[in-house]
Formats: C-alpha cells, structure tokens, sequence
C-alpha cells in the first residue's frame, strides 16, 4: 500500500484546551472553525481560549512545577525516549493532521516528523547536561561551585507553518530541564499541539507540565506572556508580534528567545555548479509552498550566468507538482488562509504594476499561488524588502562577490543566507560578511538540527534555540559557598 493510500483523512473531533492532563472545555464556552487550506471547509472546531482559561493554564502548570522541578534526570529522559517512540509509532496520524490541518504536502509533514524525533532525541540527552562548575575561590578553604535549577513556567507560542517541529522543539527542550509549559499554538494549527500534548501524556509526562490553549492570539497572548508566575517566553512568528512580545518581555523582566520572519539571500556565483545551484533554489523557496522563515526569498545570481539561471530556474519552478497533497509529487499546496493568501496576492500586483517581469507564474490555481519567479524587482517594490511568505522569488543580477554580499546585506532581516561557490575566498568572505544567524556554502539555506545556535539577527530575531544554548536561557545559576 503506497503511503498516499495508507495516510488517509483520520476525521476529527472538537477539541478542548489540554489543561491539567485532560481535555478541558474553554471557560465562555467558545470554539472556533478549522478550516482546510485546500478549499476552506471546516474540518472541526477548537476551544477558543479567553484570559481566563490562560490564567488557570498557568496556575496548573505552576503547581505543577513543584513537583516536576524535583524530577530525576532518568525520569525525564525516559518520558522523553518514549515521546520519541509513541511519534514513530503514530507518524502517519500526525502526518494526517499536517496535510488537513496546514495544507501541507506529504513530503514536507514527513519531514516535520523526522524533525519531531531528532528533537525528542536530543533533549533526551539534555536531562544530564544541566551540569554546574567548581570555580576557585580567593578565601582560603571556601568550597565554591554553582548548581542550575529548571526555571519555572515557560510560555511557548508556536507559528503556523511548522506546528510539529516547533511544537516538539518549544516544549520538549524546556521539560528536558525540568520547566512546565503553557503552549499557545497558532489559531490555524491548534489540532496538532492537542495531539502532542496527548502523546506526552501516554509517554509518562505527569499531568499539568505540558498544558495547550488554543486560540486567537492578539487576545490571550499578552495575558501569556505578562503574567507574574511565567518566567521566559519563547516564541516563533512574525517579527511585528515578535517585537511586541520583546517590549512586554522587557518591561515585565521576563527572559525570551524570539523566532522571527526572513528574507534569505541565495547567492549564486558563476563557478558554481548550476545543477546543485539550481536544486538547493528550488528547495529553499518553494518547500511548503514559500511558507518557510528560512525561504531563499532573494537571489543574487553572477551576471554572466544571469540568464541561463533564470531560464532553467523558472521552468523547473513551473513544473512543479500542485496536484493532491497525499502524492508525493506535490511540492506547492495552498496558502494558509485568505489573510495570508491577501498578502501573497498584494505583493505579486505590487510589482507587476510597478513594472517587474514576472517569469513565470503569478497565478492562482484555487488557493494555491503558482510558484512565482520574478526579475527587474527595485527598491519600491513591497517585494523587495518584505517577507511575502509564498512562493515567490525575486532573481537579481550581480557583478562581483563584494556586491552579492552588500546586497544581501540590504536587509533588515538576518535568518538565513547561502553561497553557491567553488571559490573558498570568495565563499569564506561571504560567511564572515553576510549579517545572517546561519549561512551555508553550497547547500539549501532551509536547514536545522537539534544541537545547532539556530536562529537570525536583525529583525529576524533574538537569542538561539538549540540544546546547548536552550540549558542556558531556560535554567537558572546558583552560585553556592561551603566553608570547611
Ligand atoms: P504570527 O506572528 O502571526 O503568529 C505566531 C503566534 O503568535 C501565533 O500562535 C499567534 O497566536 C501568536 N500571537 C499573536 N499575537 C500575540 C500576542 N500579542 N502575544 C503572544 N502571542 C501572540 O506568525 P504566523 O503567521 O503564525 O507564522 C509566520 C511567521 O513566523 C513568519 O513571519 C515566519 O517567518 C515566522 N517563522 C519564524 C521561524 C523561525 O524559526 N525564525 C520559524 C517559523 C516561522
């Protein structure tokens, strides 16, 4: 049985907020559509949470802390290990659920779950390395050393476009080190944290450690993340909520690390392999339809391959599949909703009417947005600066590696950039200029391990994530003293 057939729509029941280990109804009796990306139709409702269904989220997971705060390593790494097992085991369910939920293909909901597991793994191994220092003391016989604690509740907001992987990755690292968690997915994603949340239970995680409310953001989220008893905020989203959420972190000393948007430079250098060149593009920028942070939204290809580049680009964008989602073939499926899809819609006009070619695409196929390749993009273009958030890439012509990276310097985002080079001078200047988190030579620019700093500057974000970096921001120092 081919995996298309084998992964069917399972069909889905209203769903709660998971408070306190169970299922529990919204406090105003509330719920909300989900909605199929493919053709809008509802597929159930979610709980829509209001203040005061966060205020007892946060209250259950703070008791719960008492207890989990003490939580051997062994405990920990075995919830842990078996997440990883129950996820294995009910890979195509969670499949399911990404393909109606978000509208994404197949391939990519595969790809957020082999994610999912590398980040249960590896914050498995993390319950034994909130180790601590001996440090040399100046007062003759004192004993010095510092221990780390977990550091209490931590508030984890997920972004629609990778609910499994950020949903996994927010809650596993920080209960790794003993914190609890109040996790607000995005409006559009909330099945799949109700699903997580089920799974960390059958894997042993006692109750009110991990704990969902679902709903819309803009509402509840300030009550999330101001609240006394919430120690840090992590977030993945937009950089306009992000920059909201830093503000409030700040003025309620509060710690944070903040996920946010991209507009990723590729640069493409005239001794590069075309046909690698060619294929890292295509998976940066069109992987689940251009909804990726990391997108390579920006290309800077040599003049002198300038155009074979864009002819070979555009028709290999051109071709790719849009057909069933369960079909392996299918690379673009819809956009999300008709917010984001508005979005995706004003940036193509934008530059038509102010004069770009648009090489191919440009059109919509229902709710999908054709793979879009665009040239002659200028400065006054939304386009140019903006994240667009679909799959739509603007493709520019440059001169010399000083001007592919000051071009891809031109940006107030930081997340992700890459270089398609044989040259290693040109390829090191590019890694040590470009003002980016992350960058890969001669690779796709869409990439991320569990033990890696990831994470952008500039706009892009603040603090990394990843399971060295995650036991600094979310444990706490003790500096202790014995005098023998
Ligand atoms: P979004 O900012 O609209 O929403 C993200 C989350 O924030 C949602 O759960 C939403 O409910 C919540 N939210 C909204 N207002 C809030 C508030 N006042 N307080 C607290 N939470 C609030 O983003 P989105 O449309 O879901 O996701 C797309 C964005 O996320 C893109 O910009 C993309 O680049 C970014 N993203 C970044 C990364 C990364 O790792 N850097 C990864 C994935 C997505």
């Amino acid at each position: 049985m081919s995996t298309a057939e084998k992964i069917q729509n399972v069909g889905y029941q209203q769903i709660d907020h998971w408070i306190d280990g169970k299922s529990t109804a919204p406090v105003k009796g509330k719920y909300f559509p989900t909605l199929n990306p493919v053709d809008d139709a509802e597929i159930t409702t979610a709980a829509s949470g209001s203040p005061d269904d966060i205020n007892v989220a946060i209250e259950t997971a703070q008791r719960a802390f008492t207890s989990f705060s003490k939580s051997l390593p062994k405990e920990r790494e075995r919830i842990l290990c078996k997440a990883a097992e129950l996820l294995e085991r009910d890979r195509d369910e969670f499949i399911s659920i990404l393909v109606d939920e978000i509208g994404s293909p197949i391939k990519k909901a595969g790809f957020e779950v082999e994610k999912g597991l590398a980040f249960l793994r590896a914050a498995a191994g993390m319950t034994r390395q909130m180790t601590g220092k001996t440090i040399p003391s100046d007062v003759p016989g004192k004993f010095s050393m510092s221990i780390r604690s977990p550091i209490g509740v931590i508030a984890a907001i997920t972004p629609f476009n990778v609910p499994l992987i950020k949903g996994v990755r927010l809650s596993c690292n920080p209960i790794a080190l003993g914190n609890t968690v109040v996790m607000l997915p995005s409006e559009e994603a909330p099945l799949l944290s109700n699903r997580l949340a089920k799974l960390y239970q059958e894997a042993g995680l006692p109750d009110g450690v991990f704990n969902v409310v679902s709903g819309n953001g803009y509402e509840i989220g300030d009550t999330l993340t101001t609240h006394p008893d919430v120690k840090m905020v992590t977030f993945t989203g937009s950089s306009v909520v992000g920059q909201h959420i830093r503000e409030l972190c700040a003025k309620h000393n509060k710690r944070m690390t903040l996920e946010l948007g991209g507009k990723s430079p590729l640069v493409i250098m005239e001794d590069a392999s075309m046909k690698d060149a060619i294929g890292g593009a295509i998976q940066s920028i069109f992987m689940f339809q251009g909804q990726v942070c990391m997108g390579a939204s920006r290309i800077y290809v040599h003049e002198n391959i300038f155009e074979p580049f864009v002819k070979q680009f555009s028709k290999i964008a051109a071709s790719l599949g849009r057909g069933d989602l369960r079909d392996p073939d299918t690379v673009i499926g819809p956009i999300i909703s008709e917010r984001q899809r508005g979005r995706v819609r004003d940036h193509i006009k934008d530059a038509r009417d102010k004069g770009a070619t648009i090489v191919t695409g440009g059109e919509w196929e229902s709710n999908r947005c054709q793979p879009t390749v665009l040239t002659g993009v200028t400065p006054e273009m939304t386009v140019y600066a903006e994240e667009t958030f679909g799959p739509v890439v603007s493709v520019y012509s440059v001169s010399s590696i000083d001007e592919a990276i000051e071009r891809s310097n031109d940006s107030r985002f930081g997340l992700s950039a890459g270089i398609y080079t044989q040259n290693i001078s040109d390829a090191m200047r590019y890694v040590m200029e470009v003002e980016s988190g992350m960058v890969h030579v001669n690779g796709a620019i869409l990439h991320d391990e569990p033990h890696v700093p990831f994470g952008g500057v500039k706009d892009s974000g603040s603090g990394r994530e990843g399971t060295e970096e995650d036991i600094e921001a979310m444990t706490e120092w003790k500096w202790v003293t014995i005098q023998m």
